[in-house]
């Protein structure tokens, strides 16, 4: 793709994941998000976000493997076969994370500048953690998803991968804009909300860039799941922080234990949806072997043996399992003890974070127009109704750990159930749920290095030397987000 001579981005090259179209101009650039049902679809346009690349200057470098429509934790759900991360355990390969797991190596083995993925509930935080690098997704709707393959579109946000904040504030900045193709972009009036904040509610932004800030630290982030080397790279986090002299003040988010299993309906359902489309006449190609006319025949139109088979021998069992999970909780029967329950426990988790947040959601002030089931005070157990919170211990941002562990062996995720896999985005899914800006920053475990880049004789670099910690801020909050991911860094 051409690259403007003139652009910020000049000459930069950067990798994109293949849920994201890069348009028909360059063939070996197809777009098929990791599916044997679009094998060698080349889509007719380009995404905004990439055009806005090039415009910039930039160079395609790439399109990154990655699970199957984002769906897995660990990019091993695709047609091409499992990422593997650059860091080896003992010989064995490490995950790279996923969904975006492609890109987040082609940037730690420094095969591109910065890499686009996509996080619907942790995709580019959790491989950034795994594979040492930064990944930051800013807050929902802001960067554009025209030309993204959809999996859960109300969580979909386009993230970048980079080696360091500053880079990922770089890309921000220019992909940060309206695209009027996409109905879920930031109008412009909302925008001037976000970024004239200090002449409205919110507290001034020069000013609370000045000072100290309000360190909110999640208790009930303090899972059993969660291993001593990431609990400790956390800890030391924010005691350097209070060291700084930002002041660390601990908040209850009694949500965050449902929001798994809430992410895990609610993404599925959309997915159902979504993916209806991937029928072989609309996208992708037709099949090899079609059905035969017999078998057409036995079925009256002979559209739905073409569409199952096609399905059936197009998508993997990962999406396959998401599809049927998504479906039965769509269904007449399920409805109201699934999808609608877990819509109330969305709207819970989004209300947790407004308690503990000192500037107030920009999008819930007329709380009525949220399109989540509001859920009464009774559907609240007792004991996990919170207290509100008081204005002095309202909070500027939340750090947390960005995944449980460090990242398991390839493996040894082979050995575990699909439910196991499910809690590495413990941590991850609620600021999807609430759609807010989040960044993953590598962070030294103790006594080893950042970059543990030396070979370790089996062809790797040896065991990943960091975990990744999450900050996490209020809705339009994207730049206070990365400028405490630099002072994390
Ligand atoms: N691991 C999560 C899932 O499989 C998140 C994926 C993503 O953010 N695309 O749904």
């Amino acid at each position: 793709m051409s690259s403007e001579s003139n652009g910020p981005l000049f000459g930069k090259l950067i990798a994109i994941k293949d849920n994201i179209s890069t348009g028909p101009s360059t063939p070996s650039l197809a777009t098929t998000a990791a599916s044997n049902t679009l094998r060698k679809h080349a889509s007719p346009f380009a995404a905004t976000v990439v055009r806005l690349l090039t415009e910039n200057g930039a160079l395609i470098a790439g399109k990154t493997n990655c699970d199957e429509f984002g769906m897995g934790s660990h990019s091993l759900n695709s047609a091409y076969g499992p990422v593997k991360n650059a860091y080896v355990r003992g010989g064995h390969a490490l995950s790279a994370g996923g969904s975006s797991g492609g890109s987040a190596v082609a940037v730690a083995t420094r095969q591109c500048w910065a890499a686009l993925g996509t996080d619907t509930g942790g995709s580019v935080r959790l491989p950034a953690a795994y594979c040492g690098i930064v990944g930051f997704k800013p807050s929902y709707g802001l960067l554009s998803r025209w030309g993204v393959l959809d999996y859960a579109n109300s969580m979909d946000t386009v993230g970048i991968l980079s080696r360091d904040v500053p880079d990922a504030r770089t890309l921000f900045r220019i992909l940060n804009r309206f695209d009027e193709e996409d109905p879920t972009s930031l109008p412009p009036s909302v925008r001037a909300r976000l970024s004239s904040a200090d002449a409205g509610e919110k507290p001034d932004e020069s000013a609370r860039n000045a000072r100290a800030l309000r360190i909110g630290v999640p208790t009930d982030y303090c899972l059993e799941e969660l291993s001593s080397p990431v609990h400790r790279a956390w800890i030391r986090t924010l005691n350097r922080l209070q060291d700084q002299g930002h002041q660390l003040v601990p908040v209850n988010l009694p949500s965050t234990k449902q929001a798994l299993s809430a992410y895990y309906v609610l993404a599925p359902a959309e997915a159902s949806s979504n993916l209806a489309k991937y029928d072989g006449v609309r996208y992708g190609s037709r099949l090899q072997d079609p059905p035969s006319h017999q078998e057409a025949e036995a079925d009256k139109s002979g559209k739905s043996v073409l569409f199952s088979r096609y399905r059936g021998e197009g998508f993997g069992d990962e999406v396959k399992r998401r599809i049927l999970l998504g479906a039965f909780a769509l269904s007449a029967a399920a409805m109201d003890n699934y999808f609608i329950q877990a819509q109330k426990i969305r709207r819970l988790v989004q209300d947790d974070f407004d308690r503990v947040f000192a500037s107030p959601n920009p999008l819930h002030t007329a709380s009525s127009s949220s399109s989540s089931p509001k859920p009464s005070s009774a559907q609240k157990p007792a004991h996990e109704a919170s207290p509100p919170q008081s204005t002095r211990s309202k909070v500027d941002l939340l750090i947390t750990p960005t995944a449980p562990t460090l990242p398991p062996t390839i493996d040894d995720v082979r050995q575990q159930d699909p439910l196991a896999t499910y809690t590495n985005d413990a941590f991850t899914v609620p600021a999807s749920l609430a759609g807010l800006p989040s960044i993953s920053v590598p962070v030294q475990t103790a006594g080893r290095p950042r970059s543990g880049a030396a070979a370790d004789g089996d062809g790797g670099w040896g065991d990943v030397g960091c975990a990744g910690v999450q900050v996490i801020g209020q809705f339009g909050d994207d730049d206070i987000v990365l400028r405490m991911g630099e002072i994390v860094e």
